[in-house]
Formats: C-alpha cells, structure tokens, sequence
C-alpha cells in the first residue's frame, strides 16, 4: 500500500512554515487520538500514526528536505508503533511531540555516508598504514658549521617475512569467517519507525577480509610484524636549526596487510654552546680584553665554533664595541651562505695595582692635568 504523502496527511503546504506544521499536527493529533476514539479505535490509531510520522519528519528541517528531495525512506512496511493504548505510552507520543525526540539517527543511518547498504570492501578494512616513528638526535652547536652523517639506532615493527605481514602460518592458512560468511559485513535489520532499515558494517571477527587466519604465523605470533632495532645513516645537514625535523620516508613501522611502512621523523636538538650564542646563521659572543689593549690596540685571541682565532684590535677600542668576524658564523640552511660572528669587547679594568703601575698612570693624569686621587705614604 502506498504511502499518503506527508504533507497531505497534515493538510499543510509544501511552502508551510515549521509553525503551520507544529499547528497542524497538533489540531489533528488532538482529533485522532485513540483515546476519544473508543468506537474507531483501529482507524483512529492509524490516522494518529500516520500525523505522527508526517510531523517527526516535517517539523525537522533536514529530515523534511532529505523528504523533499528523496520522498519516503526505507521500504513501504508501516512503522512500529508504540501502541496508545496504556497511558504512558500514549503519553509518551505527545512528550516525542512536544519534546522533539531526535530520529536522526535513522537518517545518519540511511543517509550518511555509511548509509547505503553496500558491502564494504574487504581490502579496505584490514589494510592499515604503520606508523609514523620519532626519534631525538642531539647535535653539537660546531657540528652544525659543517652538517655530517650519523649512524641512528632505533626500535620498528617490521613484516614478518615468514608470513609476508598477513599473520598466517606461511602467509596461507586461512579460512572463510564463520561470522560474515566471507561476506567481510555485516547486515542488521533495525525496526523503526519509519520502517526497517537494512544497514551494514564492517565484519568485526574478520575486519571484513571475509576470511580468518586458521593456523598463526610462529615466527610472529600472527602479528605480521616483529620489532627490530634497525640501524640507518642520516644526514644532519650544515646549518640545522633547532627542533628542525627530518623526514626518512617509509623508515617508520611496517603496515598492516600490505599497507604502506610509516615514516621516521628524526627531531634535531642541537646543544647550546657554553660562550656562544647562535642567531639564525649569526653567532653572538664576548671577549674580555685589558684596558691597556683597548687603549694602546694588539692582537687578542678570539674563540670561535672553530677554534680560537687571532685578531688585531685597534688602538681605541671603546667597551662594548662590536667585532665584525664575517664568514664566522652557521652557513644559511637553504643558500649554504656563511653567517657572521659578532664579539663584544669587554674592557676589564684592574682591581688592584702594584706601585710602579700605580706611579706610572698618576704621571699621565698629572700629564693629563686630571685630578685624581694621589697615593698616600
Ligand atoms: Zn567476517
Ligand atoms: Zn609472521
């Protein structure tokens, strides 16, 4: 028997409002209740039925244009209805009215995307990438000048071999799944009350392959995966920044029934140097030098990533005045273009002076005409 259509059997318009339609099924339901039918009770519960029905789905904007679009959902079998027989549960009615009792499930059900009752493909279900792995590699700030390659060691799940990653006894003992009956999915039949609804899901015993291992691979207890500590050289390249992360490409775990290997991601940490402080490509240090250097210039020695290097001060220096050492610095990470190496002069000045070093500067402040404060005794 063919269904009325809803908004006939609320006597709205397809352009009513949610309001004419909540007016309507409430003046309608009033007159059909079974209740004040106790001679047409049969009809009357059909007609409640029906107005019931039509209104779940017309006062729910997206259930009415999924209706709009689509028509009637589910096959054309009426609806389970809690009888309005008792009182609670013809109470119960008017409260899923007035209340609003969601059904979206139903149409999540039927719509959504696992809606359509297709069988899921078994390759799909029991296929699954590895894992992505992370390790940490400590670097030296001087190491950075030059990049280098380094030999890690790191714990994986790799494929078995014995079993080429399936799990089964010589990667062929199988058999049909018992739950599924090969089918990989499951249907289940939900009674609502819009009808019945077929659904599927994926086979939960056989992750929906359709078949289970009958003897497990011994080497790896069905797994399809080992772990292993695997060796591999990196290249830490000249110029890593901190926390930067190098990506090896399936170096992580091994997949799941053929999925693809995951990827290892090696985080670089590198050290802070004890005197020098690093800027992008520039380096930052200090160098103390006497007040006699500064004053009269000569050759100091700098420390730098690579050592320690002469360099001529001027005559003049003022405290903290900045050295330029260009080329010094990290090469650039992408352009390989050396950075600079800025040193700050620090002028130190002696606490304590013997006599003659004394006598002497108190004849160039006198020289100086400067007052200062003589010696006494
Ligand atoms: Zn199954
Ligand atoms: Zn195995």
């Amino acid at each position: 028997m063919a269904k009325k259509d809803y908004y006939e059997v609320l006597g709205v318009t397809k352009e009513a409002t949610q309001d004419d339609v909540k007016k309507a099924y409430r003046r309608l339901a009033k007159k059909w209740h079974p209740d004040l039918h106790k001679d047409d009770r049969a009809q009357a519960e059909k007609m409640f039925k029906e107005l019931t029905e039509a209104y779940e789905v017309l006062s729910d904007a997206e259930k009415r244009a999924m209706y709009d679009r689509y028509g009637f959902v589910g096959d054309q079998t009426p609806p389970t209805y809690r009888t309005a027989t008792t009182g609670r549960e013809s109470g119960s009615v008017f409260n899923d009215f007035f209340g609003g009792q969601p059904m979206g499930d139903i149409f999540d059900m039927f719509f959504g995307s696992q809606g359509h009752a297709t069988r899921v493909r078994p390759e799909d279900a029991s296929v699954r990438m590895g894992e992505d792995l992370q390790i940490t590699v400590q670097v030296a700030l001087k190491d950075v000048m030059r990049g280098f390659d380094e030999e890690i060691e790191y714990e994986r799940y790799t494929a078995c071999e014995s079993c080429k990653g399936n799990g089964s006894k010589d990667g062929n003992s199988f058999r049909t799944c018992s739950q599924c009956g090969g089918r990989g999915a499951i249907i289940q039949e939900t009674r609502t009350l819009i009808g019945n609804i077929s659904s599927s899901r994926t086979c939960p015993k056989c992750r929906g392959t359709g078949k289970v291992i009958e003897e497990s691979c011994p080497v790896c207890k069905g797994n399809g995966r080992l772990a292993e500590r695997k060796k591999i050289r990196i290249k830490i390249p000249a110029g890593a920044e901190d926390q930067m992360r190098l990506r090896i490409a399936g170096a992580g775990n091994a997949g799941i029934g053929g999925g693809g290997a995951g990827d290892l991601y090696v985080m670089i940490r590198v050290q802070p140097h004890r005197n020098i402080k690093r800027q992008g490509k520039d380096l930052y240090s200090e160098v103390g030098v006497s007040y006699l250097q500064a004053i009269l210039g000569g050759t100091i020695e700098v420390e730098t990533l690579e050592g320690s290097v002469s360099y001529k001060l001027d005559a003049g220096t003022q405290p903290n005045e900045t050295i330029r050492l260009r080329g010094k610095g990290l090469p650039d990470l992408r352009s390989g273009l050396l950075g600079d190496h800025y040193v700050t002069v620090k002028v130190t000045i002696p606490k304590r002076l013997n006599k003659k070093e004394r006598k002497l500067l108190e004849e160039i402040a006198a020289l100086k005409n400067e007052p200062v404060e003589q010696e006494v005794g």
